[in-house]
């Protein structure tokens, strides 16, 4: 598909893998070292199609059923071309069944009935054949206690991981964060690789980090970041009830 938003999407994909490229390049760390998650959430399959025929292979969405048709609009183009998609926002524990179904991880795992239920619903997915690598799972830490924005507090981390790492159908990752709107950025990218450095010590396998979005993934990426999120900068703005 060559039309004007191919065309848009292009450009604008260009100019994050240019910022990103730049990032990994200033803080001295190796090409290939970051992720670029585009996410696509409130944009239709048609971009992820586009996307697909643009090289992308690594898709974010936050949101049941909307992921779940998405995909399944464009399941074969997904399975000839490789996609994979995370789940990046949160999950409602009812919904862990179907997000088994179709995520490679969820990065916003942050409390002890969601790991349960994931799972046991990864498991199950292992079973009937609908998925064939155990579920990533990322626990998500909140860096300034704000329960809106969802995360586990430094304090309750250890806990967490732990049963995540017990969990069968599951593969602790890593780490995630979402920035706080307040204060500097660096600021909270500092106290975030700060509490990794403890996390790597436990867990020195889960070495992935996912932070950074279309306004900080420099930063980001500075600190430590191995896999950035962006959808903004690549897709445009989200209609006004997007969050
Ligand atoms: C929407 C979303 C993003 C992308 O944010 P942009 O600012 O549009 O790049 C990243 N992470 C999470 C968890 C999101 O929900």
């Amino acid at each position: 598909m060559t039309d004007a938003r191919t065309t848009e999407l292009a450009q604008r994909l260009g100019a994050v893998r240019d910022r990103l490229a730049a990032a990994v390049d200033a803080a001295g760390r190796a090409p290939g070292d970051v992720e670029l998650l585009v996410v696509t959430k409130f944009f239709p399959a048609g971009d992820v199609s586009r996307l697909i025929g643009l090289g992308e292979r690594e898709f974010g969405e936050s949101r049941e059923p909307e992921a779940s048709r998405k995909i399944a609009e464009i399941a074969d183009e997904v399975t000839a071309s490789g996609a994979v998609f995370d789940m990046i926002g949160t999950v409602q524990t009812k919904k862990a069944r179907t997000v088994a179904r179709w995520a490679r991880s969820v990065h916003s795992v942050d409390r002890d009935r969601l790991v349960d239920a994931l799972a046991r619903s990864a498991s199950a997915a292992l079973e009937a054949g609908e998925r064939s690598d155990p579920l990533g799972v990322f626990v998500q830490v909140s860096l300034d206690g704000d329960p809106e924005r969802g995360g586990v507090v430094e304090e309750a981390l250890p806990v967490l991981a732990e049963q995540v790492a017990g969990s069968a159908g599951l593969r602790l990752r890593g780490l995630m964060a979402i920035t706080p709107l307040s204060g500097e950025p660096q600021h909270w990218m500092a106290e975030l690789a700060r509490i990794r450095a403890g996390f790597l010590e436990r867990y020195p396998e889960a070495d992935g980090l996912s932070a950074g979005m279309s306004g900080d993934m420099e930063v980001a990426v500075e600190y430590g970041s191995t896999c950035v999120r962006v959808g903004t900068a690549i897709m445009g703005s989200r209609p006004i009830l997007s969050q």
